[in-house]
């Protein structure tokens, strides 16, 4: 069975042959990659068997392409509710069970009603229940001290994270760019 182009991503990798990034893993979408290879920007690393037509032409869709051009990361990751939760392991750090994002929040380690900001060195991943038994107090009056003592992550930090969490969709092309020691299913 012949896939829809729009099932047919590619994975993105920067001039250095690792993905640009790995949470989300950065793939661009058929019409993206198309542009970027007629632009010259990018070089094909690998196919998938798809082929799309216009009347004078046949293209066959690239599954791998890496940037033409290296891109460094960005040294200070943007301080987010996901990168918190990136920076965690997707963990709560009270009580140390992993969520899915959406059942996740984040905590302040001080209060914000008692001075505490709202920065990497005072945010946490915490799940709703331990966010809800913590409330408004000190994490010493409580005992509630989180697992590890909250930090700015480097992008490099984030990026080792993000590869701990394989996304769903795999092709079997982009094993060789993505992990070295994983088991992974491609659908
Ligand atoms: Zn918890």
């Amino acid at each position: 069975m012949v896939p829809p182009p729009n099932h047919c991503p590619a994975l993105v990798l920067n001039a250095d042959f690792r993905p640009l990034s790995y949470f989300p893993l950065s793939l661009w979408s058929w019409q993206e990659t198309v542009k970027a290879v007629f632009l010259e920007r990018v070089n094909i690393v690998s196919h998938y068997d798809r082929v799309v037509r216009s009347p004078n032409s046949e293209f066959r869709l690239p599954s791998v392409i890496s940037l033409k051009e290296f891109v460094p990361a960005s040294r200070r990751p943007a301080f987010t509710r996901f990168n918190v939760f990136l920076r965690d392991r997707f963990t709560c750090q009270y009580c140390g069970r992993p969520f899915p994002t959406h059942e996740l929040t984040f905590d302040h380690v001080i209060p914000r009603s008692r001075g505490g900001r709202t920065t990497w060195q005072n945010v946490i991943t915490s799940c709703s229940a331990c966010n809800l038994a913590k409330g408004n107090q000190m994490p010493q009056v409580c005992g509630m001290v989180p697992l590890s003592p909250p930090f700015q992550p480097s992008a490099h930090e984030l990026q080792e994270n993000g590869r701990a969490f394989p996304p769903n969709f795999l092709h079997e092309s982009w094993r060789d760019f993505l992990y070295w020691d994983t088991e992974l299913d491609p659908l």
